[in-house]
């Protein structure tokens, strides 16, 4: 038991004439706390995987139960709402809204959340100091370095202190010192707040930050590495 339950989650995409089956049976459980990489090549189901844990994407069978909810069969709008509450997003481009600076990017995703404007801005402006960008809450994206724009991204997947941090190829977009720092603020904030991170990746060197790595092939969970141990 965790607290992310997998159990046999499948996703076939289906087109005119053909079906593929991206993910065949997935079962995993994630601890609360824990900082796990999927980690696998290009293709082999990373992104629809995390896209079926979210609850972005719908799977095509199977169940992800996240703190006892049974996360595909929520209606649409508790879905949006649950995700809005216990999660938080990071992406490989980013994903900033470029006509908002960056504390304006930041403070959305707590009124996204449900919660008052003031307390908004307080809080955007506590976790862009938390990941170092203090003197760029005025900024605009295009103004900023790749690895600003990802600490911002990070502080907005992270204001609204959700359970459960996502990050699909986070450094993917970096180069590899800014990608280690990029890493390295990922495991220090999990120690700080110890929220739970899923990570994809296909770069081993990223996977060997997190406390346990899940290698992937072919849709399927092929092999799991603990690096560190948190239960204890
Ligand atoms: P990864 O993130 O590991 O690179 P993806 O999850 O993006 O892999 O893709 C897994 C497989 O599913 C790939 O072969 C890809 O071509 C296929 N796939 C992904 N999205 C779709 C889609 N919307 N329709 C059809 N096939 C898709």
């Amino acid at each position: 038991m965790g607290y992310i339950e997998v159990r046999n989650l499948k996703k076939e995409y289906r087109t005119d004439k053909v079906s593929f089956e991206a993910l065949k049976g997935i079962d995993m459980d994630i601890q609360s706390g824990e900082v796990l990489s999927i980690l696998g090549p290009s293709g082999c189901g990373k992104s629809t995987l995390l896209n079926c844990l979210s609850g972005i994407d719908d799977p095509s069978s199977g169940k992800v139960i996240i703190g006892g909810t049974d996360v595909h069969a929520l209606k649409d709008d508790s879905k949006t709402y649950f995700r809005a509450v216990n999660m938080g997003f990071v992406f490989q481009f980013y994903n900033l809204i470029p006509v908002l600076n960056v504390i304006e990017n930041v403070e959305l995703a707590m009124l996204a959340s449900g919660r008052k404007e003031k307390e908004s801005r307080e809080a955007a402006r506590n976790v862009l100091e938390r990941v170092g960008l203090e003197d760029r809450l005025f900024y605009y994206p295009s103004n900023l370095s790749g690895g600003e724009r990802q600490r911002v991204s990070i502080a907005r997947a992270l204001v609204h202190t959700p359970k459960i941090i996502w990050a699909d190829e986070p450094t993917g977009a970096l180069d590899t010192e800014t990608g280690k720092k990029i890493m390295e603020l990922i495991i220090n904030l999990n120690q700080e707040y110890g929220q739970t991170f899923v990570i994809v990746t296909h770069d081993e060197r990223i996977s060997n930050y997190s406390d346990r790595i899940l290698k992937m092939d072919s849709g399927m969970i092929v092999e799991n590495i603990i690096l560190k141990d948190k239960r204890n």
